[in-house]
């Protein structure tokens, strides 16, 4: 197993579809007055499309980053309704996540598609966060190393250049936003495996995170685990106080 200490520990807000310009500016304030609690820890917030200008302008010269929460395969062209990489590039976005549980569930996204969005992120400089995980029902059928490595496949493919620049996340479906994370020695399995994979293609450094519930009582446990390198994170990203205590955690 690797040291875990030789790869920077990250812990990066999903916010969702959640926020206005007065909540996130109150949100993103208590984060920039607390940041110094966490500066062991690289940290990152995925606003909505709309916010992104508004992080872009509150976090600017501070140790916190931000990003989007999906992006769009082409760079640019005719796509309604679509986020281009470089238009995110544009605003100082440094991550993205892609392939999030919620969009290949609600918006049917393929494994191929989310490495193509992985890729896109990559020639527009931002970071990929590739998301993986399986359902509640894909691991009672015992089929979740099958499942991971079927969503990493096309990703892997990609070769060593570019998945040396990504970030992954393990992030179990069933522990999304449930309140059930996985428990340590469960994500830390999963999480080797992951990493057993990164290693056959000569990426075996790339930072792992792990989602799901991951609540400032779980952190420290989770983030003890040798694979487990920081974590993304849902509803506790929402409320500063949480998000940074994980972060110290
Ligand atoms: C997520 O949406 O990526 C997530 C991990 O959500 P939660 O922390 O709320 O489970």
């Amino acid at each position: 197993m690797d040291n875990p200490h030789s790869r920077k520990r990250l812990v990066i807000g999903n916010w969702k579809m959640h926020g206005n310009q007065a909540s996130n500016a109150a949100l993103l304030e208590g984060l920039l007055a607390g940041a110094a609690q966490a500066a062991q820890c690289e940290l990152a917030v995925c606003v909505p499309f709309p916010y992104i200008g508004q992080a872009n302008a509150s976090l600017q010269g501070s140790s916190i980053a931000w990003g989007a929460q999906d992006v769009s395969v082409h760079a640019q062209g005719a796509y309604t309704g679509e986020v281009a990489a470089p238009m995110l590039a544009d605003f100082s976005c440094s991550w993205a996540i892609v392939g999030h549980s919620e969009r290949r569930t609600l918006h049917a996204e393929t494994d191929k598609q989310v490495a193509e969005k992985a890729a896109a992120a990559l020639s527009a400089g931002l970071i990929p966060v590739v998301c993986i995980g399986e359902t509640q029902a894909e691991q009672e059928a015992g089929q979740t190393r099958d499942i991971i490595a079927r969503q990493l496949a096309p990703v892997l493919a990609l070769g060593a250049h570019q998945v040396n620049r990504m970030v992954f996340a393990y992030e179990p479906v069933w522990a999304i936003g449930t309140g059930l994370s996985a428990t340590p020695e469960q994500a830390q399995e999963v999480h080797a495996f992951i990493r057993k994979r990164l290693e056959g293609i000569g990426a075996g450094q790339v930072r792992i995170l792990y989602g799901g519930s991951v609540k400032p009582d779980n952190a420290a446990s989770l983030f003890a685990m040798p694979d487990i390198d920081g974590a993304l994170v849902g509803g506790a990203s929402l409320k500063a106080q949480e998000f940074l205590r994980i972060a110290a955690a």
